[in-house]
C-alpha cells in the first residue's frame, strides 16, 4: 500500500457516488436557504452532474427543510461558478 498523498473523496448527496473532493460544490443550508459552505456548520457535497438533475431538488429540499418549488429556486440561484 502506498503511503503518499491521497486525494480526499468525498460522497455526493444526490447519487451517492464518490468524487475527488475538489470536483464537488459544497454547499450548506442556512436559515433555510442554500449557501456555498462558509467554514463551519454542516455541509453537503454535490456532483456536477447531480447539480443539473431533477433528484437534487428533492434532496436539497429535504436536507433544508424547504419545499421543492423552494428548492429549485435555491438551486437555480446558487453561485456554483464560484465554487471549487
Ligand atoms: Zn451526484
Amino acid at each position: 500500500m502506498e503511503n503518499g498523498k491521497k486525494t480526499p473523496v468525498r460522497m455526493c448527496v444526490v447519487c451517492r457516488g464518490r468524487f475527488p473532493q475538489k470536483n464537488l460544490y459544497r454547499m450548506q443550508c442556512k436559515n433555510f436557504s442554500l449557501i456555498p459552505f462558509e467554514g463551519k456548520g454542516r455541509s453537503f457535497y454535490i456532483c456536477d452532474k447531480c447539480k443539473n438533475s431533477k433528484k437534487v431538488f428533492s434532496v436539497v429540499a429535504y436536507l433544508c427543510k424547504i419545499s421543492k418549488e423552494k428548492a429549485k429556486e435555491e438551486i437555480k440561484n446558487f453561485p456554483f461558478f464560484n465554487l471549487h
